[in-house]
């Protein structure tokens, strides 16, 4: 990876690079799922681009595909985790009003319980 594609200020990078630990559930080539350290529902996992992007605002249109195999990725974890009947949710927070605080993208995968939508 050139160092472009990597921050080395940025907790997600270090998670990816294996400097922090974490509870991995998932890894590609593009693509990296852990445990979030402090979950809002019994299953929330974070579906991260090994590649540093910034958010959601920040994404080129040649970045977009990233989004379409973190879904995938997410789809197959939520079969993996037994949410694929019951339901699950993704969420992409960007930028301050959106609750983004880790400034490497990332999607929430968010399941086991019922959930209601928070403002
Ligand atoms: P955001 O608010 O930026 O959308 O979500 C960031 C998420 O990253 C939060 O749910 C937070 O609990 C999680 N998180 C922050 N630091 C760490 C960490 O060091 N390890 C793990 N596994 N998750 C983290
Ligand atoms: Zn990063």
């Amino acid at each position: 990876m050139s160092s472009k594609d990597r921050d080395s200020n940025c907790i997600f990078c270090k998670i990816i690079a294996g400097e922090i630990p974490s509870q991995n559930v998932y890894k590609d080539n593009e693509v990296v799922a852990f445990k979030d350290i402090n979950p809002s529902a019994p299953v929330h996992i974070m579906v991260v681009p090994v590649k540093h992007i910034v958010s959601l605002a920040a994404m080129t249109e040649k970045e977009m595909p990233i989004i379409s195999k973190m879904t995938a990725a997410a789809n197959k974890i939520a079969r993996d985790f037994g949410l694929a009947e019951k339901g699950y949710r993704l969420v992409i927070n960007s930028g301050p009003d959106g609750g983004q605080v880790v400034q490497h993208l990332h999607m929430h995968l968010l399941g086991g319980r019922v959930l209601k939508w928070e403002q």
